[in-house]
């Protein structure tokens, strides 16, 4: 079946509960989070990590990566920052993910016939180069797996380097109404692995089937 007839028959099928209406309004005006996650379909923050409706802002782009004064996250931010409730600390998170196509092309090089993709890896540059590096310093240029993993980890921090130095965040981190997170999900397993600030190492923050039974963005405690 042609793939919007399917999408359209699975919608049909969807049932929307009574109070769907009305729960929906009640958390028009909540924002608590906003989130940055890669665009690929295995990963869905609203159904895997359990955000309401209308809880967060979420961002998608390829690979989750965020650029130097990247407005569309700024943009993002001054919203979450100026939305209800002020009184509550705003979290602010970025998920990479294992098994990311973007990362790995960002491994493997891409040819001219790709100049799309060419183009965006290009922001990654700077991070490839130093995992590359530290690769042939430490001889395991030919672990793909581990190299993966590096760029995981270096593509996040300099993604959450990326919006630290924004102005508004740095202000809204002063003034005690935001936290920055870091998390790499695992889309074998949907564990979360959270960056820890100090250590920039991942450690095991929470599965996304436990987060699923009602745990909330907030609760992480950074
Ligand atoms: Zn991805």
């Amino acid at each position: 079946m042609d793939f919007m007839n399917e999408l359209l028959l699975r919608n049909q099928l969807k049932l929307i509960p009574e109070s769907g209406a009305q729960k929906q309004q009640a958390h028009q005006l909540h924002r608590r989070a906003g989130y940055c996650g890669c665009c690929d379909a295995r990963l869905d923050p609203v159904s895997d990590i359990k955000i309401e409706q209308g809880e967060a802002f979420i961002e998608r782009p390829p690979g989750a990566v965020v650029l130097p004064q990247d407005d569309s996250v700024g943009l993002m931010l001054e919203l979450l920052l100026d939305s209800p409730p002020l009184d509550e600390v705003k979290h602010f998170i970025i998920a990479v993910h294992t098994d990311c196509a973007v990362l790995k092309a960002c491994r493997d090089g891409c040819g001219d016939d790709k100049p799309h993709t060419k183009r965006y890896l290009k922001r990654l540059d700077e991070v490839r180069t130093k995992v590359m590096g530290k690769a042939e310093a430490q001889g395991w240029t030919g672990d793909k797996e581990r190299i993966l993993k590096e760029l995981e980890k270096e593509s996040l921090l300099q993604s959450i380097d990326n919006v630290l130095a924004l102005p508004v965040v740095q202000k809204a981190i002063a003034e005690g109404k935001l936290k920055v997170h870091g998390w790499l999900l695992d889309t074998a397993t949907r564990a979360i692995y959270a960056m820890n600030p100090e250590t920039r190492e991942f450690e095991l923050w929470v599965t996304m089937q436990e987060a699923a039974k009602g745990l909330n963005v907030s609760s992480n405690g950074r």
